[in-house]
């Protein structure tokens, strides 16, 4: 048994109702990721003001991003989404420390503070969607699950070492990074760059509290569709016309989905029925209503996210998929289309399981009682970043809870306990 399962254990029983309350707060000031911007810095402040209470303010670090040396020319730094220049002023990342006696094995937890828009449909359960409001255990609101209740049980493992007086060796570190969402990272570049010669981390995106031990890459895709000539109704021309050719392309994106992507095989870390997707997510051309109709229109476009196993290599992922449509569209008229990026291209990442960290995370769920599983997980997220950036090492493993990035998302609250227990209990086994 890990040393001091049962303090903490009860140290995370009795501060249930306060875990669920500051969680709440925190659920309730709104940080959305609104590229090129973004609104992270009101639940940095509120996170900082929360942490100042057990972190000296000097292992309290508030910085932004934009002053981390060599950021911008990192090569996983990513300035632009979409042709739009990204804008980093007031988006602090925040890093606490508690700090070890002798600067043994170092461990951190990590999480992002934006969060997707609420969107425009209605919320049921609750309708203000970012209420923080709980229902049969379940706590809602934008953000909840993705991933405001991961990233502060981090910060809950700290406190719950710092208040049973629990001496480490190593340092233990929780962070808060800003510019997660829509292909972002780089808050956690900066991060990265900040303190790189952490051993290990643990990211708590929500898995259910599986072990995420491989996630997979992807990126957000343009088909673009432009034509020369006037466009309009004109008797005297050939009219090109692009809905057309989007129409071709709409299928040809669906047969890649369907019959080409089934045939790149998961590592053995996946389910063998594991499948990449080609998602269409939107089809555009000749706008929107009756009255913008009325002519053939000259261009359009169609967006589309791909996704790629951490095995896969872009320039390999990028000559497959062009050499794929140009026998699709073999025999177009006019112009071809033109396929691209419109955000970076995400890696997937592998953690080392022999790494010594992965031990400790073990044996804490096996003191638990909770079954440990761990796989492979179909979401493609910043952990690749760590590796690219810095020394850490990185395993996925957080809450449980529905509808992240949709209407009534939820966390449920028992599995935010049992993270906050875990990562106390994998800390003192493995920094103690
Ligand atoms: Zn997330």
């Amino acid at each position: 048994m890990v040393q001091y399962f049962e303090e903490i254990n009860n140290w995370v029983e009795k501060n249930k109702d306060e875990i669920a309350s500051t969680l709440s707060e925190l659920i309730k000031i709104k940080t959305e990721n609104l590229p090129p911007k973004g609104n992270e810095k009101p639940g940095q402040e509120y996170l900082y003001n929360f942490t100042s209470k057990f972190i000296d303010s000097k292992n309290l670090d508030l910085f932004e991003i934009e002053q981390i040396e060599g950021l911008r020319e990192h090569p996983q730094f990513f300035p632009t989404m979409a042709g739009m220049v990204k804008e980093y002023e007031d988006r602090p990342d925040l890093v606490a420390k508690l700090p070890g006696k002798k600067g043994d094995r170092s461990l951190l937890f990590s999480g992002h503070m934006d969060t997707m828009p609420a969107g425009k449909e209605d919320w049921e359960v609750f309708s203000d969607p970012v209420s923080g409001k709980i229902k049969d255990g379940k706590m809602y609101g934008r953000g909840s699950l993705d991933m405001k209740s991961g990233t502060l049980s981090g910060f809950y493992a700290l406190k719950c070492i710092h208040d049973l007086g629990i001496e480490l060796k190593g340092d233990l570190y929780a962070e808060s990074v800003v510019d997660e969402e829509n292909g972002g990272v780089n808050g956690t570049i900066a991060a990265r760059l900040r303190n790189p010669d952490i051993d290990f981390a643990i990211l708590s995106e929500p898995t259910g509290l599986v072990a995420g031990i491989e996630t997979i890459g992807g990126s957000d895709w343009i088909a673009k569709v432009a034509e020369e000539g006037p466009g309009g109704i004109g008797t005297d021309i050939e009219l090109i016309n692009p809905i057309y050719k989007l129409a071709r392309v709409a299928r040809a994106l669906e047969k890649y989905d369907k019959e080409e992507l089934p045939k790149e095989k998961p590592p053995k870390t996946y389910r063998s029925d594991m499948k990449l997707r080609l998602l269409t997510y939107q089809f555009a051309s000749g706008g929107q209503t009756y009255l913008e109709s009325g002519a053939v229109p000259k261009e359009g476009h169609i967006y589309f996210w791909l996704e790629t196993f951490a095995y896969m290599k872009e320039g390999e992922i990028r000559e497959k998929f062009k050499n794929f449509m140009e026998k699709e569209l073999k025999g177009i008229k006019g112009k071809m289309p033109e396929f691209g990026t419109v955000i970076r291209f995400m890696k997937g990442h592998r953690t080392d399981t022999s790494h010594p960290a992965m031990v400790s995370i073990r044996n804490a769920y096996k003191d638990l009682g909770l079954k440990y599983e761990q796989r492979g997980l179909g979401l493609a997220m910043d952990a690749y970043g760590f590796k690219e950036a810095s020394n850490t090492d990185v395993v996925v493993i957080g809450p449980k809870g529905a509808n992240p990035h949709g209407t009534d998302e939820y966390v449920e609250m028992d599995s935010v306990y049992n993270l906050i227990k875990m990562m106390a209990l994998a800390a003192v086994d493995y920094c103690g």
